[in-house]
């Protein structure tokens, strides 16, 4: 069975599913058994979901043109 140690070196790979069959059961064994891994995984995931949201909601370059547009004209009138 995984140790805690070993668990954070792949847990990444894990939530990716990116793991063979027996790697994979053995990291849910230790996860079964491990509350501090199993909050470990979570807070990871969480953060990977916060990064892909983020990259997701980032202002386009035609946004940020279409607001200084928009600015410049305000200023103009
Ligand atoms: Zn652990």
């Amino acid at each position: 069975m995984l140790n805690c140690s070993e668990v954070t070196h792949i847990a990444s790979d894990y939530l990716d599913k990116n793991m063979n069959w027996k790697d994979s059961c053995s990291m849910k064994m230790h996860i079964t058994m491990c509350k501090h891994c199993r909050h470990f995984l979570r807070h990871l995931r969480l953060t990977i979901d916060c990064v892909h949201d983020m990259e997701n909601n980032l202002t386009s370059t035609e946004e940020i043109l279409h607001i200084t547009d928009n600015i410049s004209d305000r200023n103009q009138t």
